[in-house]
């Protein structure tokens, strides 16, 4: 897919006029919470100049002592290319290297790490490669205030609360502003389902779409779904993956191998095609193919994959 340096504001569709709402092409959306005490950004999109948009809708607000806090949902590249605007390298005599706006980047005990890996490195590298025009100027910035359970951020008339919701991946975060009844699901669900990063983190993935679910949310807004999905969609992927395992135990219980292998066309073995597990309504139908076929295959053998573990320990 190919990026866009654009960012957009989009029109406020109902929720809270404290939430502002930035997207970036058909990437991702992005979110400026605007509290009495902090302005604060949820992400900091793909790269230095997309997150410098998003400063620029947040510096009205930055009025009044109010200070800027940035949040890291999870380390991947469309959440938090665009730190090194907060966090520069240590500031040097003639001032050169310093952040455009210095302030913290408060994220998970488990972030840094991913920005030291190997893989992380080449695929920037690919990134810079591709698309130059996008990609040249961004420096790996972990965030910088480390956090491991829930962590709450008063912010006078409103309050957030970090909580840890692993799955798609292990740092992950999702906030909840209880006084607007406001969740920012961030990747804990998407449309048409989340993924998880790796299969250990399927049943991790569906506990934190349960505990999102509970939580007393009028207003649900999502990185990677329309803004109008509101609510259900947390419902609607905690049904997918109810739907999966369900159809997944039936093959079992038919007598299936759960010894998988590469080849093995898990979508034959199970009876549970993308349309039986996703409501029958446009937005479903009018995903990228991939979500019907690959991605829908992915999340079927994560399932049997889990089915075998929990199949060994029951033994
Ligand atoms: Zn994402």
């Amino acid at each position: 897919m190919a990026h866009t340096n654009e960012l957009q504001l989009i029109e406020n569709q109902g929720w809270d006029e404290r939430i502002l709402v930035c997207r970036n092409g058909k990437l991702v959306d992005t979110f400026i919470v605007v509290t009495d005490r902090f302005v604060v950004l949820v992400d900091t999109v793909i790269n230095p100049q997309t997150a410098a948009q998003m400063l620029e809708y947040a510096q009205p607000h930055l009025v009044n002592g109010c200070q800027l806090l940035v949040i890291n949902t999870h380390a991947d590249y469309d959440h938090s290319w665009g730190n090194q605007l907060f966090v520069g390298e240590k500031p040097v005599p003639d001032g050169a290297e310093v952040a455009l706006h210095p302030a913290p980047i408060i994220g998970s005990h488990l972030s840094p790490a991913k920005f030291q890996k190997p893989e992380a490195a080449t695929y920037l590298a690919k990134m810079k490669e591709l698309e130059p025009e996008v990609f040249s100027e961004v420096v790996f910035t972990p965030p910088n205030m480390l956090i491991q359970d829930k962590f709450v951020i008063d912010g006078g008339d409103l309050t957030l609360e970090l909580l840890p919701t692993p799955g798609h991946t292990d740092d992950h975060y999702s906030l909840f502003l209880p006084e607007i009844e406001t969740v920012l699901a961030a990747d804990a669900a998407e449309l048409p389902y989340p993924m998880a990063r790796t299969p250990d983190g399927l049943p991790q993935m569906r506990e934190s779409l349960a505990k999102l679910a509970a939580l007393p949310a009028e207003t649900v807004l999502y990185c990677h779904a329309p803004v109008t999905a509101g609510r259900q969609l947390l419902l609607d992927n905690i049904a997918y993956f109810n739907t999966i395992e369900a159809q997944c135990r039936a093959a079992v219980a038919q007598g299936i191998s759960l010894e998988l292998d590469e080849e093995t066309d898990v979508l034959e073995l199970v009876d549970c095609p993308y349309e039986t597990a996703v409501p029958d309504a446009e937005a479903w139908q009018n995903v990228h193919d991939y979500y019907k076929t690959a991605g829908h295959a992915t999340q079927v053998r994560a399932m049997l994959q889990w089915l075998a573990q929990e199949n060994k320990t029951e033994r």
